[in-house]
């Protein structure tokens, strides 16, 4: 869409010169995240784009911009790091792309929570709130990059959800302050289970000034790379190690042969044709550990010592959807899929697919837990040899005649992709945050406006 010179000029006026990009090469590149993994998405997003891209620097400015943009109708996508999957950051219908990251000031460090803005990097939320003997509940392994409203807005789970769920569940997020996009913008909060209705909304539901997170006791890590030529042997092993909550972890990513050989940043440790196991254990009990893998009949290939900041290298910079980065830049063709397999039957259901696809597949799996069930949760982000959408498909529908379930990496639908929660609980507050539907527009493919029931805060700025 052509943005009218007195609009610009109006944004220029709010956030200054230097933080309003409108050239075409600038706005194109700020308007993509790793959508890029999937070969549909790689396509199909290519050209979408942002007319132009504001970076706000304080709350104020937010509201102003906001403001102006519903005045001209303009539609509004904001952005964190753009480290999302799915295209989640990036403008379908054109309009403002708000980069928040210049919002992010730590509020306060209480006993077991955490206020910040919503742009403070997640690294240096992690960070701040160990100097006061805590730590995030969960991280995602981009940990580095990514915003506290992006993981919220389009995360789902990381580095600690082993032990404390998804960001779905268990209370982690505790409060969140949203604007709504009107104008002039409304701000209204909500607590505990209804600041849970902002998560994994790809931020089509309200825009997150400030967020509260619940916090864990802070542990130190050691973190233990475990390997065995022997698969089933590791799978079990993993297994037996979720199951066993006396052992105080943070991770479990378990790794099938040929995956190790691509982590290049570990490749002086890696053992040729071996499986192996990341995890961060604890530090008082790393040495009884240690002992329990020999009597496993499993090796330890390398660990790591607690350090303080943590620093590289990092076992979880191959864990989750950074398995799948590393192996991408080995080979292109590879892509991935969000599998769930059945806690009881994985083995058979693993057995079956590599049976039918033994050239195409190779697992990966994160090993999360359920709180509605206290259950560990075997994820896998299959990696998978891209050929054709038909074999694509054969694939998929196999897997699903196996009882996995395939969530939407290659969706950029909100409704299409891996759910979390309520997500007509969550339109509600769409229907009350954005009641121009100016908000991410296009990410939704079956909301109907006004259709789920007159939601509204219990206070309201
Ligand atoms: C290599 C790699 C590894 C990854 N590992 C993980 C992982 O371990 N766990 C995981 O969950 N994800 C993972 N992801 C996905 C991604 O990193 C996470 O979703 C991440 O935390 C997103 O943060 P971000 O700041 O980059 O958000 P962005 O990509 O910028 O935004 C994500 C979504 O949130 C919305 N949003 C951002 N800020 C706001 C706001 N203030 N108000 C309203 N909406 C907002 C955006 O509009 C967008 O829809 C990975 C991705 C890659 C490429």
């Amino acid at each position: 869409m052509k943005l009218k010179p007195d609009f610009l000029s109006k944004l220029a006026d709010i956030v200054g010169e230097d933080k309003l990009i409108t050239s075409e090469a600038s706005t194109l590149k700020l308007s993509r995240d790793y959508a890029w993994y999937s070969p549909f998405l790689k396509e199909s997003l290519a050209s979408k784009r942002a007319d132009a891209v504001v970076k706000v620097q304080d709350e104020a400015s937010l509201e102003q911009v906001i403001a102006s943009c519903v005045a001209e109708e303009v539609p509004v996508t904001i952005r964190g790091a753009a480290t999302g999957n799915y295209g989640q950051c990036t403008p379908f219908e054109g309009g403002v792309l708000i980069d928040i990251n210049g919002l992010n000031e730590i509020i306060e460090i209480g006993d077991g929570w955490v206020e910040a803005q919503a742009g403070v990097r997640i690294q240096t939320l992690e960070n701040a709130v160990r100097k006061e003997g805590w730590e995030l509940r969960s991280y995602p392994s981009t940990w580095v990059r990514s915003t506290l409203s992006g993981y919220i807005g389009g995360g789902s789970g990381g580095i600690g959800s082993v032990t404390w769920g998804r960001l779905q569940e268990a209370g982690t997020i505790k409060t969140a302050e949203v604007l709504t996009v009107e104008d002039p913008p409304r701000k209204f909060r909500l607590e505990e289970e209804a600041a849970r209705k902002i998560h994994h909304t790809y931020g089509t539901n309200g825009i997150t000034t400030r967020i509260t997170l619940r916090l864990a006791p802070k542990a130190d890590w050691r973190q233990i790379m475990v390997v065995s030529e022997d698969w089933w042997k590791l799978m079990d092993f993993a297994a037996e190690i979720a199951d066993d909550k006396s052992w105080n972890k943070r991770l479990i990513s378990v790794h099938e042969w040929p995956i190790p050989s691509y982590f290049k940043g570990l490749k002086k440790w890696i053992r040729c044709d071996a499986h192996l196991i990341f995890f961060e254990i604890e530090e008082s009990q790393s040495e009884a550990f240690k002992a329990f893998v020999i009597k496993r009949g499993l090796e330890i290939q390398h660990d790591i010592e607690p350090h303080e900041p943590r620093k590289a290298p990092m076992y979880s910079d191959f864990t989750y959807n950074h398995t799948t980065l590393w192996a991408l830049k080995f080979d292109p063709s590879f892509s991935y899929m969000g599998n769930r397999f059945d806690r009881t039957r994985y083995k058979e259901q693993m057995q079956a697919i590599k049976a039918e696809f033994p050239e195409e597949v190779w697992w990966h799996f994160e090993i999360l837990r359920d709180y509605t069930n206290d259950q560990p949760i075997f994820a896998c982000l299959t990696i998978f040899r891209f050929t054709t959408e038909e074999r694509f498909n054969e694939l998929r529908a196999f897997m699903q005649s196996q009882g996995v379930s395939t969530a939407g990496a290659h969706t950029p639908f909100l409704d299409e992709g891996l759910h979390t929660g309520d997500l007509d609980a969550k339109l509600a507050v769409k229907d009350f945050a954005d009641p121009k539907g100016l908000l991410n527009p296009g990410k939704l493919k079956t909301y109907k406006p006004g259709s789920y029931g007159n939601w509204a805060p219990q206070s309201i700025a």
